[in-house]
This record gives C-alpha cells, structure tokens and sequence, in this order.
C-alpha cells in the first residue's frame, strides 16, 4: 500500500465524516488533501484541484496567505490560549472593536464562539433572554423560513427548516412559525413576481398580528439562503421583513454565517438593503479560512437588558473553554486588514460580472432549469425536463455524479441536492474563474446528457 491508500484505509476504518452516509464511504473513497495553494488543494498524490467552494464558503484571500500566517505565528510566540472567562486579550479586544466597525447599523457587542452553529445558537439563547429580562416572558418563540440551514446544534436545527433533519431529531427540537421560503421560480404560493406584492415576506405580518407578542425574534439569512439550496431573495424582500418586524416589534436576527465576509459582494449582506438587525451571527469568512472562530452581535438594545443591579439571571449562560482564541482573532484581525489593503470589496465587483456572464452559456444547458447567484455565491439547479420544470428522482444523486465528474476536470464544488454549488475564493483570478466555469458546464454535460 502506498501512503495514500493507507491513509484512505486508516480513513475508513476510524474517521467518521460529517453529512456522510458512512456505508458509501468505502465506495467513494475520499481525496486526501495535504495542502493549499492560494485558490488550490493539493492531494498527497500532488493532484491539484481548484477549490470552487472556497473549503465550504471559508476561503476568502486563498490558503495559506502569507499574511494570515505570520499573524498566527506572531501571536503563537506571545500566547496561544487564554480565557475570556474573568479575563481579557488585545487580540479579542481589538477585533471586537473592529467588527463594530465594519457591522451594519447600531451592532456593537461581540460574543465570540467557534462555529456559525454555535453564533445562531447564542443568538437564540440571547433573544430569549433579553425578552426574559425586560419582563416580556411571554416571548418564548421564533420565527423562521422554511427549508432554512442555521447550523447543526439542537436550537440551530429547530429554526432550520430542512425536513431531513427534523424528522431524524423531531422530539429534541422546539417549535417555530415558518415563512414561506421566497423561491420565485417555485413559489410555494403559487404567485408571480413582483405581482404577488412579496406575499410571502407579508406572510410575516399575518403571523405577527396572530402570535407577535409571543415571538423573540426572526431569524433569517439575508438576500440568498445558501445551505438551503441557494435560493436568492427577490429585491425588496428583506425590507419588507425588517419593516414588519419593525412594526411588532420582535427582535431581527440575521444570520450572515455564509453570506458575510464579502460574500455577496458587500461586507454583509444586510447592506444590499440597508437592513440593521439587532442580532447579527457570523462566522465562516471570518478568519479568511483559517482558525475556527464566529461571533454574535448585538445592539444596545439587546445587550442593555443584560445590565442593571447585580442579578445572577442577568449573566448570559454560555461560553465555550475556546471562546475569542486569540490564534483565531489574530487571523481575523490579519484578514480584516487584507480585505482594506487588497481593496477586496472594490476589486471584486469584476470577478461577479465575470461570473455571470460566464454563467450564461451554463444557463443554456438543456438539463439547468435556474442559476440563481449572489455575489460570489452560484445555485445551478438541474432538471430531468426543463420545460416542464421536472426534477430528477432524488435517488440518481444527479447532483453528486456532476461533483464527482468536476474533480475529474481538476475542480471541487458541492452539490445540494441537485443544486450544483459554485463558492469560489473572493481572490480567485478571472482565469481561474473560467477554469471553473468550464469544468463545470463539461461535468453538467457529461452527466446529464449521457443520463
Ligand atoms: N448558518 C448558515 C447560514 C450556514 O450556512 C451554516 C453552515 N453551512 C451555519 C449556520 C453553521 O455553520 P457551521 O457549519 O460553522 O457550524
């Protein structure tokens, strides 16, 4: 056995994977990825792939940035670890004071975690506990789109809305009122846009005028929801949501997880519409890709409710052993810089026209129904018949064979469902973003046209 197959053997008889039915495991036997090179993953067979999914939506200025590096480094020679319990860091300091910066509207405190999981779990936990002590304890639920992804921790599932993950964890989750999920092309309520008056962001007001008093807040992903299958917003629904949260005054929570970070093409995708929310959890980008670190905010609006006269119930229960690791501020601070320095927001609107008119010639397959994109975020849904909108048995897994035929062209991307994911690296050059295009229309090609 050579030192790949070892390791796949090792691999299969002691790693268990996340979202993985284990059973396929040896069937498909994983690549194993040794290094990263700016946009690149290297196997330990010295095969090069382009990552198009950005390491699952991280990677923003490439892997391994020379900068983000020596950042950990430095800090690794001062302090590798401390609490946050009872103590504090400059690191942990500086970078909250940062994020108030960059963070939309009135967003100022920062609570700091490892994962986007965890930032919405804080979030709820927070929201609940800020009605709590204002004396509205009657507020004890949430409202949440449908087919939503929030993260994979008991509260982040109940206010996801993917049916799979309900049914396997239905007794442990709580309850919530669901949106309709604003997919234009599949309206759930059977409407056209902009005719429909966006009735299915005003489903929220007929669900407030009924439960408002009872609601902490909205939890919702801004402008596209990603892990739900890539479906973008139509201009202006955001803004309803706000206003009618507004007028029943619940708390708007938005979960940036995926879209922050430069992701849609705007530092946080609540700037798309000029939305302020009051709790707002991030995560993924963060870093640039690199440690695992996330943060909730919140406004004074929020926090305020956790001050006053010494009360333990206003302590707000939570944090993490690994909470504001100062490792993983380092790499935030160094990525936030980058992003000033490399003008990364500027430079990359031409890469995002470049996308879409690259996407074009994709849109014209015969077995693609609708891209849908944000910014730097792509949703290629295929069909079994375009013109009758007919999806494929979920059983063929079309989605799956067109990942598995892209890393034959030299190419990472995900499927979910048939969504074909496009994520690539906010430094991705225009060549490479062709080098993308390209692999995917030819696995598109191969698989559903030999099918
Ligand atoms: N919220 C959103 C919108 C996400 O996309 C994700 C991850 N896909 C999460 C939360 C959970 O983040 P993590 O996987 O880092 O726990």
């Amino acid at each position: 056995m050579n030192r790949t197959e070892e390791l796949i053997q090792k691999d299969i008889n002691h790693l268990w994977h996340p979202f993985t039915q284990m059973k396929l495991w040896p069937e498909e036997p994983p690549l194993i990825i040794e290094k990263g090179d700016k946009n690149w993953l290297i196997d330990t067979d010295g095969n090069r792939y382009f990552d198009g999914v950005s390491s699952l939506w991280v990677t923003v200025h490439g892997h391994n940035h020379p900068r983000i590096k020596a950042a950990i480094k430095d800090q690794l020679e001062r302090l590798d670890h401390s609490t946050l319990l009872g103590l504090s860091h400059p690191l942990a300091v500086l970078l909250a004071a940062r994020l108030a910066e960059i963070a939309p509207g009135d967003l100022k405190w920062s609570f700091y975690s490892e994962s986007g999981s965890t930032a919405v779990e804080i979030g709820l936990k927070i929201a609940y506990q800020h009605w709590q002590q204002v004396g509205q304890t009657q507020r004890k639920t949430f409202v949440a789109l449908e087919n939503a992804y929030h993260g994979d921790t008991i509260g982040s599932v109940s206010v996801g809305g993917i049916d799979l993950f309900h049914k396997v964890y239905g007794p442990l989750l709580f309850d919530v009122h669901r949106l309709p999920q604003p997919h234009c092309r599949a309206c759930r309520l059977g409407l056209k846009y902009p005719e429909c008056d966006l009735a299915c962001a005003n489903a929220l007001d007929d669900i407030l005028e009924k439960h408002g008093p009872e609601v902490c807040a909205l939890v919702v992903e801004p402008m596209m929801q990603g892990a739900a299958g890539m479906v973008a917003q139509p201009k202006g629904y955001l803004t309803r949501l706000y206003e009618i949260a507004q007028k029943h005054d619940i708390l708007f929570m938005a979960d940036e997880v995926a879209t922050g970070f430069g992701r849609t093409g705007k530092m946080f995708a609540c700037e798309l519409e000029g939305i302020e929310p009051d709790i707002m959890c991030m995560g993924k980008g963060i870093t640039g890709g690199t440690l695992p670190l996330a943060a909730t905010m919140a406004n004074d609006r929020v926090y305020n409710a956790f001050l006053g006269d010494f009360d333990e119930f206003k302590t707000f229960f939570h944090g993490h052993t690994y909470t504001g690791n100062p490792l993983a501020c380092a790499a935030a601070l160094a990525s936030l810089e980058l992003f000033s320095e490399n003008r990364v927001l500027e430079n990359l609107a031409a890469s995002i026209d470049h996308l879409e008119k690259g996407l074009a010639k994709i849109a014209a397959l015969k077995h693609v129904v609708e891209i849908r994109r944000q910014g730097m975020m792509v949703g290629i849904e295929l069909a079994l018949d375009k013109e009758a909108d007919e999806p494929y048995e979920a059983s063929e897994r079309m989605g799956h064979k067109v990942i598995m035929a892209a890393r034959k062209h030299g190419v990472i991307i995900r499927p979910l469902g048939d969504t074909v994911i496009l994520m690539p690296p906010l430094s991705s050059t225009l060549e490479e973003l062709d080098l993308l295009l390209a692999a995917t229309e030819k696995a598109i090609s191969e698989v559903t046209e030999t099918a």
